[in-house]
C-alpha cells in the first residue's frame, strides 16, 4: 500500500591535469595545501578561467548519459560559508546547467527501468576538513578541483536500484576515463534522498542522507529509511525534510540537520566566467571522447564470441580487460579459449602478485602465442599453466620459454609408441584389466609415461595409442 521514490545525487572528480578555475595541480594525495593560489583560495580581485578539458569531460558524460546539451551554460555563484570553502561561494551551475533530461537504464530482478536524469553540472570541489581530536586541520588541495554534478529524477523504489545503478555509472565513468570511481577516496560521492507516501499519492517528504561511502551502504541507508519510514507513517507519526547521515558502526540513519531550500544560496551568475557555450569544433572533440558502453559491449561479446554472460560480464567490468581480450583475439586466439584463460589463470596470477593486466609481462601478443602453442599441441595444458607462470617471472615470450625449457610436448609418434609398448609389456595386469572394460588402469597408464617422460609427453596421444594397442 506505500510507494518508495529514490532520486540519487552523485558527484564525481574529473580526472583533469589541473583544477577548474586556475592552473593548480588536481591531485589527490598530496601534502596538504600545497596545491593552492590565490584563485582558488578566493583572494579578492583574482580572476577565474575555465578549464577547457574539465567541461570536455562533463559533455562527454552529458552525451553518454542521453542529456539535452545546454548550448549555453552557465555559470553562478552558491553562496555560503564553510570553512572548507575558502571564497564564501562556490562556482556551480543553477539556471542553466550543461545537461538536461538524460536517462540511465538499468535492470533489477529482471526487470528494466529507465531512470531519468534531471540534470547534470559542473562545479568546484570544496576543500577537506580534517577532524583531530578538538582541533580541525584544513587542507584546501581540493578546493577548486572540477565537480560533476548528476542528479536523477526519483525514479527507482528498492535500496537495491540505486545500488545497480552506481555500479554501472561506476563501470561507465572508468569506461570513459572521466573518473576513477574510488567511493572510499571520496571520488565519487552519492547523497540520497528516499520519501514514501502511500500508493497513487505521489512523492512523499523527502529524507536526503549523507555520509555514504560505498553502493551498498546507499542500498542499506535507503532500505533502513524506507523501513523506518513506513513505521512511523503507520503508527500516525509525521515525517519532517531533513538530511540524516548513515552511521556504518550501527547500520541506522541519524538525524543530521534540517535542511536549507534553495533560495538560501542566493544563486547568481558569476560575473567573471561568461556562459559557455559548445561550438562544432567542441562537440566533435566531445564525440572523439564517447566509448562503446559496458553494457553493449557485453552484449556484442556475447553474440559475437559465442561467451557466456558470465564470462563477459567478467572481461567487460574494466576496460582494459575488455580491450586486453579482443586484442588477444585478434592476434588468432580462440574467443573462448582466451576468455577462459584471462578469468581464471591469468587472474588468479595477477591477485596473488597484486599486478594489474594494463602493467605486467603479459601482453595480449604473448595470451595469443600461448594459445597458439596449446592449440597446435606444441605444448599441452599442464605446460602451458607452467609457461604462463614463466612468463610473468621472467619477462619473456611463450615459445622463447618453451624452447629455452625444453617444453615442447612429446608428440613424435614412433616415440610415444615405443613407450607405450614398454608400459604395455611391464604392466601385465594393468592392460588385463582394461581388456575387461575395466577403465581406470588407463589413467594409471598414461601417469607412467607421463612420469618417464617428465610430464612432456602429449598425454592425449599416449591416450590413443594406449587404446589402439590394448585393442
Ligand atoms: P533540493 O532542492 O532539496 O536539492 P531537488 O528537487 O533538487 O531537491 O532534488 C534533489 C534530489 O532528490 C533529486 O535526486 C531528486 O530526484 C530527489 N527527490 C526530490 N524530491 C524527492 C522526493 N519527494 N522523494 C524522493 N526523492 C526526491
Ligand atoms: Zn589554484
Ligand atoms: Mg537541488
Amino acid at each position: 500500500m506505500y510507494q518508495s521514490f529514490i532520486g540519487l545525487e552523485i558527484h564525481i572528480q574529473l580526472l583533469t591535469e589541473s583544477k577548474v578555475f586556475c592552473g593548480c595541480t588536481n591531485r589527490f594525495g598530496d601534502e596538504p595545501n600545497t596545491n593552492v593560489c590565490p584563485v582558488c583560495m578566493g583572494y579578492p580581485g583574482v580572476l577565474p578561467a575555465l578549464n577547457e578539458e574539465a567541461i570536455r569531460l562533463s559533455y562527454i558524460v552529458a552525451r553518454t548519459l542521453n542529456c539535452e546539451l545546454s548550448p549555453r551554460a552557465i555559470f553562478e555563484r552558491k553562496n555560503y560559508f564553510y570553512p572548507d570553502m575558502p571564497k564564501n561561494y562556490q562556482i556551480s551551475q543553477f539556471s542553466s546547467p550543461l545537461g538536461r533530461n538524460g536517462w540511465i537504464d538499468i535492470e533489477y530482478a529482471g526487470k528494466p527501468r529507465r531512470v531519468r536524469i534531471h540534470e547534470i553540472h559542473l562545479e568546484e570541489d570544496a576543500g577537506k576538513m580534517i577532524h583531530a581530536g578538538d582541533m580541525s586541520l584544513l587542507d584546501y588541495n581540493r578546493a577548486g578541483t572540477p565537480l560533476l554534478e548528476i542528479v536523477t529524477e526519483p525514479d527507482m523504489e528498492a535500496g537495491e536500484e540505486a545500488e545497480i545503478l552506481l555500479q554501472n555509472f561506476r563501470r561507465t565513468i572508468r569506461y570513459l576515463g572521466v573518473c576513477d570511481g574510488n567511493m572510499e577516496e571520496g571520488s565519487m560521492r552519492c547523497d540520497a534522498n528516499v520519501s514514501i507516501n502511500l500508493e497513487g499519492q505521489g512523492l512523499g517528504r523527502k529524507v536526503e542522507i549523507k555520509n555514504l561511502n560505498s553502493s551498498r551502504f546507499v542500498k542499506m541507508a535507503l532500505n533502513y529509511e524506507i523501513t523506518r519510514q513506513k513505521e512511523l507513517f503507520g503508527k500516525g507519526g509525521k515525517i519532517v525534510q531533513e538530511t540524516r547521515l548513515w552511521n556504518e558502526n550501527r547500520d541506522v540513519t541519524e538525524p543530521m540537520r534540517t535542511k536549507e531550500s534553495a533560495h538560501d544560496y542566493r544563486y547568481f551568475p558569476e560575473p567573471d566566467l561568461p556562459p559557455f557555450i559548445p561550438g562544432a569544433e567542441f562537440l566533435a572533440k566531445v564525440d572523439k571522447g564517447l566509448v562503446e558502453l559496458p553494457e553493449a559491449r557485453k552484449a556484442r561479446f556475447v553474440k559475437e564470441y559465442g561467451l557466456s554472460a558470465a564470462a563477459a560480464d567478467f572481461l567487460v567490468a574494466e576496460k582494459a580487460t575488455a580491450d586486453f581480450y579482443e586484442q588477444t583475439v585478434k592476434l588468432g586466439a580462440a574467443p573462448a579459449a582466451a576468455a577462459a584463460w584471462l578469468q581464471f589463470d591469468v587472474r588468479k596470477i595477477l591477485n596473488r602478485d597484486g599486478k594489474e593486466l594494463a602493467d605486467c609481462p603479459l601482453t595480449a601478443g604473448r595470451l595469443a602465442q600461448l594459445l597458439s602453442l596449446l592449440a597446435d599441441g606444441r605444448i599441452h595444458g599442464k605446460i602451458a599453466k607452467q609457461v604462463l607462470e614463466a612468463v610473468f617471472a621472467e619477462d619473456k615470450d611463450p615459445g622463447q620459454l618453451i624452447k629455452e625449457k625444453g617444453w615442447q610436448s612429446m608428440s613424435d609418434m614412433s616415440q610415444l609408441a615405443a613407450l607405450v609398448d614398454q608400459a604395455l609389456a611391464a604392466n601385465a595386469a594393468a592392460v588385463d584389466a582394461v581388456k575387461a572394460g575395466d577403465r581406470k588402469p588407463l589413467g594409471f597408464l598414461v601417469g607412467q609415461i607421463m612420469k618417464q617422460t617428465g610430464g612432456m609427453a602429449e598425454p592425449r596421444l599416449v591416450q590413443e595409442l594406449l587404446k589402439q594397442k590394448i585393442k
